[in-house]
């Protein structure tokens, strides 16, 4: 008899994620396979991890002969895909120095012990991190503080302290809570799990001059929005600033666990002893990760992700001319939503599935499309056939309903 895995996720598993009722076993580009060998396309990219697609070839070769070479090491040697990674980094942003660590929530963390660390050396000591409602910065009891959604909050209170959650894209919310003790600012460029919010142009433009009026850090959380996500290699690209600090995850390992914070020189003040990772900067890792921003890079996938995102956002659009219960088609690049009218996501998601599509339900009425960059034109219109089935039996059925 097969193994029942979702019998035995069930028995042995923290209940920490209703799951979907798939089990995937392989995947190729923008394709994944269950179990039973059903085919889905993958718009959910990984969640937003595989922007270059699963087991991307070059990825893969290079995860294959480092685990024959070399896994890990401590971070007291050099090693040399870390340093390669660091160079490439640096080099194509406005960043200068670079850490590595092992995921989105870790990156935060080190970006803000470093916010914490100027402010005490410029500062006088200030140590608040301004945050946007709405936001997601990770799980960690500190990300939890910084991330403006109160139901990732109220089981886990007290936390920690030095957070301040604003509203999104209003210089004037920032402004106003801007004290002696901030040293610093975190926002995403366009919010991903909050429900894919783009700010209007012209506010991160004005956090940057409210920042440089003030001293204090503009830090941006790319975690979702790097590595190529919206039609450039990082967001604020998009934005015409150049923050002090980003943090990268995600994308930035196409598959493998590698989260990364860089700073401008000036920002960059830790000193031996500060701040370190037992796996950060793993070999594996920075070889993998390398691997792909060296793809990412040299292929310019980011403006593959542009055309590819405004293709999208088209078909996406058509689609609220036909039904009208999409209420709104929104995002940037390859990070792009839908909403509803009413609270259909789940149902959507769910035939979706059936259907062969994953989608995600970033709200209960909005649904998140953050697939492969490298997902074709012909895979976009496959996708929103699949889509346009279960729109249509869906406005059928909320139609019936009215
Ligand atoms: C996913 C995400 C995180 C958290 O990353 P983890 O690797 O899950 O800790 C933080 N910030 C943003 C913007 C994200 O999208």
């Amino acid at each position: 008899m097969p193994t029942d895995w979702k019998e035995m996720e069930s028995r042995y598993y923290m209940r920490v994620v209703r799951r979907q009722p798939v089990v995937l076993v392989r995947g190729q580009g923008t394709r994944v396979w269950d179990e039973d060998g059903k085919e889905y396309l993958d718009f959910t990219g990984g969640w937003a991890v595989n922007n270059l697609g699963h087991c991307h070839p070059t990825v893969t070769e290079a995860i294959v002969q480092q685990a024959r070479t070399l896994l890990q090491t401590s971070n007291i040697y050099y090693t040399i895909p870390q340093l390669q990674l660091a160079q490439l980094l640096v080099e194509q942003s406005c960043l200068d120095r670079v850490f590595f660590c092992n995921s989105g929530a870790e990156a935060n963390e080190g970006a803000v012990k470093l916010a914490r660390k100027y402010g005490r050396l410029h500062l006088k000591g200030a140590y608040e991190v301004i945050t946007a409602l709405n936001s997601f910065h990770g799980r960690t009891l500190a990300m939890v503080a910084a991330t403006g959604q109160p139901h990732y909050q109220e089981n886990f209170r007290p936390l920690p302290v030095g957070f301040v959650n604003v509203e999104f894209d209003s210089i004037e919310a920032i402004k106003r809570s801007t004290t002696e003790n901030t040293c610093a600012v975190l926002l995403e460029p366009v919010q991903g799990e909050g429900g894919v919010n783009v700010p209007s142009p012209s506010y991160l433009k004005e956090v940057r001059a409210w920042c440089d009026e003030r001293g204090i850090l503009l830090m941006l959380d790319e975690i979702q929005t790097g590595m190529g996500r919206l039609g450039t290699l990082f967001g604020y690209q998009q934005f015409g600033v150049e923050p002090d600090v980003i943090t990268l995850a995600k994308g930035l390992g196409n598959g493998v666990p590698i989260g990364a914070f860089l700073a401008k020189e000036r920002a960059a003040v830790f000193e031996p002893g500060d701040h370190g990772s037992t796996f950060g900067g793993n070999v594996l890792t920075c070889a993998a990760a390398y691997a792909a921003a060296k793809v990412i890079v040299e292929e310019n996938i980011p403006a593959k992700a542009e055309a590819t995102g405004k293709y999208l956002h088209g078909r996406l659009s058509a689609m609220k001319e036909r039904y009208d219960f999409i209420t709104d088609v929104r995002g940037m690049g390859l990070l792009l939503a839908m909403e509803f009218r009413d609270t259909l996501s789940a149902t959507i998601v769910g035939a979706c599935n059936q259907e062969g599509l994953l989608l995600n339900a970033v709200r209960p009425n909005a649904l998140r499309f953050m697939p492969p960059l490298t997902t074709s034109l012909a895979e976009v219109d496959e996708a929103v056939a699949r889509l346009d089935q279960v729109l249509t039996r869906v406005g059928r059925e909320t139609g019936a309903r009215a």
